[in-house]
């Protein structure tokens, strides 16, 4: 199998004109191309009256070697590298202990179906509902404002993603092609296979949900065991000398319902919103530090201004859909202000996770139909704006969550203001012709206290400058909605860059988002599978 790289069509190409492309490449009669597949699907649209589809592709052809040798200096064309994924180990017969992987986002269900797969039989274990109970729990926020703790946005089988946009793509250097196998087992779970192929995948929420259930059947088919309702409240660690001093090992977790499972190997792949587990991980002794990450707010547009100044004519193109955008403005404080999590044609979801405070973030069906596009329009923070304790970020996040929660009524609104009057500083009054999608409601009024005032002139200072990319976008009418805080983990449970564990736990494998070491989907599932192979790897070396 061949690779062939840089094969550019324009957007409306006929079915066979990759066909001929691919022959007029490889200057090959039809017959000697026995089959090709796409690898990767990406477009360019920076010239908006001519977008461009750029293919690479893996063809089969007859007499391999003599076209690679008749080709030879060609640098879009090499041997398919093999991106399969290959098991780093396999269970013993006998396992002291079976290992518990905790959360069941991304980084978890990835990290146990790599573990069962490799006859682990892992034992993993959610503090939130199963995904069809947890749906219900979470528009019951957005519906009647009826927030469950344990199970909502954030907790439930899923994690964080479940009620997401469902992008798949991330900036990581993955030179194992883990992010393949991600991909493959997302199909398997029933993704749409396109998914393989093109430059930014998506799959929206509804989507995501059954992928969820999928996975899990295949997970417990292999011998692995599913929890629900079993939040871990206490780490037994065994301690060199004394609590919290030298070297720990971990000896078993336990539940909330009292009960105890015995293991020296756990996966901590719980999320960056179990601040209660965090703590107890700190009065434990393991080793956490505070870390950077971002705060600000929701912005909505319509989604057709964004698709007209990205594609121009061509918007609205199936092979294209909802535009995203990506901005970044350096500001004169000293401050970056970038947009997050950007959602084409989605909504903006109530995201907290505890009483008394709102959080925003935004999700899409895989349609991405919906009138407005939104993203966030985060500043970026660091530990010297919260001094003092490893934790002291997540009391920061909660300040401004409660204050979210009192501008906005007190109801589980959320505090909005028109981009024209935020810019102004005057408080909204009235909305205009961009009608916000937060549910359960959005109450208008003055967003300059509800974040630092150093978040507020850099987000001020960075609207309009964003206009100049995208025309519109400082729009008077578009929405704010606030506040943004789960942006990323406000810690890191740090951890050997080897063994993947715990820098002072043995036993204790922190893992994805919560742990700091990830942001996002892919990120969080390369990051399960490469912390199940460290497991398996620690428990095969220990015979
Ligand atoms: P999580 O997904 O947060 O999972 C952690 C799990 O651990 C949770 O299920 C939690 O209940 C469980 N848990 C926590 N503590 C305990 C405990 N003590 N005991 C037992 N269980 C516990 N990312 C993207 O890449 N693309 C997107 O489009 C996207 N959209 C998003 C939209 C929304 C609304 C949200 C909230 C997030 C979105 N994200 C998106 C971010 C993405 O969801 C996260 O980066 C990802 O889910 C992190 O994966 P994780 O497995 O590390 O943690």
């Amino acid at each position: 199998m061949l690779r062939l790289n840089e094969i550019q069509l324009p957007l409306d190409h006929p079915e066979d004109a990759l066909h001929a492309a691919i022959l007029a490449r490889l200057g090959i009669a039809a017959e000697a191309l026995l089959g090709y597949t796409i690898f990767r699907r990406s477009y360019d649209a920076r010239k908006k009256s001519a977008v461009i589809l750029t293919y690479t592709v893996d063809v089969e052809v007859n007499e391999e070697a003599a076209l690679l040798k008749r080709l030879h200096g060609d640098r879009h064309l090499m041997p398919t590298p093999d991106t399969n994924y290959h098991f780093v180990a396999q269970a013993p017969g006998q396992l002291k202990s079976r290992p518990v992987v905790i959360g069941t986002g991304p980084c978890g269900l990835f990290a146990g179906l790599i573990l069962a797969q490799m006859g682990f039989n892992p034992i993993i274990l959610e503090r939130g509902k199963a995904v069809r109970e947890r749906t219900k729990d979470t528009w019951g926020l957005w519906r009647k404002r009826e927030l469950q703790p344990e199970s909502n946005v954030q907790f439930g089988e899923g994690g964080a993603g479940t009620f997401s946009d469902g992008k798949l793509w991330t900036q990581i250097k993955d030179p194992k092609h883990y992010g393949r196998k991600v991909l493959t087992e997302f199909v398997k779970a029933d993704a749409p296979e396109e998914i393989m192929y093109v430059s930014k995948p998506h799959i929206g929420t509804f989507r995501l949900v059954k992928m969820v259930e999928q996975m899990r059947a295949s997970i417990e088919a292999l011998g692995g065991e599913f929890r629900f309702q079993q939040k871990v409240e206490d780490l037994d660690i065994q301690w060199e000398q004394g609590p919290g001093q030298g070297r720990g090992q971990v000896r078993a977790v336990t539940l909330a319902s009292g009960e105890t499972i015995v293991t020296d190997h756990v996966v901590l792949a719980i999320g960056h919103s179990a601040r209660d587990t965090f703590q107890m991980l700190y009065d434990r002794g393991v080793y956490i530090e505070a870390k950077p990450f971002s705060l600000g707010f929701r912005i909505e547009h319509p989604q057709s201004l964004i698709d007209r100044c990205r594609f121009g004519p061509s918007a609205g193109h199936p092979i294209l859909g909802a535009a995203d955008y990506k901005l970044v403005h350096h500001c004169a404080n000293g401050r970056a202000v970038y947009s997050f999590c950007m959602c084409p044609g989605g909504t903006v979801v109530a995201a907290t996770s505890e009483p008394g405070r709102v959080v925003t973030n935004g999700m899409s069906q895989y349609s991405r139909n919906e009138r407005n596009a939104n993203s966030g329009i985060v500043v970026g923070i660091t530990p010297a704006d919260y001094p003092g304790h490893p934790l002291a970020g997540i009391a920061f996040q909660r300040q401004w969550e409660s204050r979210a929660f009192e501008l906005g009524g007190g109801n589980y609104d959320a505090p909005g203001q028109l981009v024209g009057d935020f810019i102004a500083g005057r408080a909204s009054t009235e909305l205009g012709t961009v009608i916000p999608s937060y549910k359960p409601g959005v109450r208008l009024g003055d967003l300059s206290t509800a974040l630092p005032d150093y978040a507020i002139a850099a987000i001020r200072e960075a609207l309009p400058e964003f206009d100049k990319q995208i025309r519109g976008f400082a729009m008077a009418d578009a929405v704010l909605t606030g506040v943004e805080t789960r942006t990323s983990s406000p810690i890191r449970i740090k951890r050997h860059d080897d063994s993947l564990q715990s820098l002072n736990t043995v036993g204790l494998f922190p893992a994805g988002e919560g742990a700091g070491y990830a942001g996002g989907i892919m990120s969080a599932a390369i990051d399960g599978i490469r912390v199940a192979e460290a497991v398996a790897l620690s428990i095969c070396n220990k015979g």
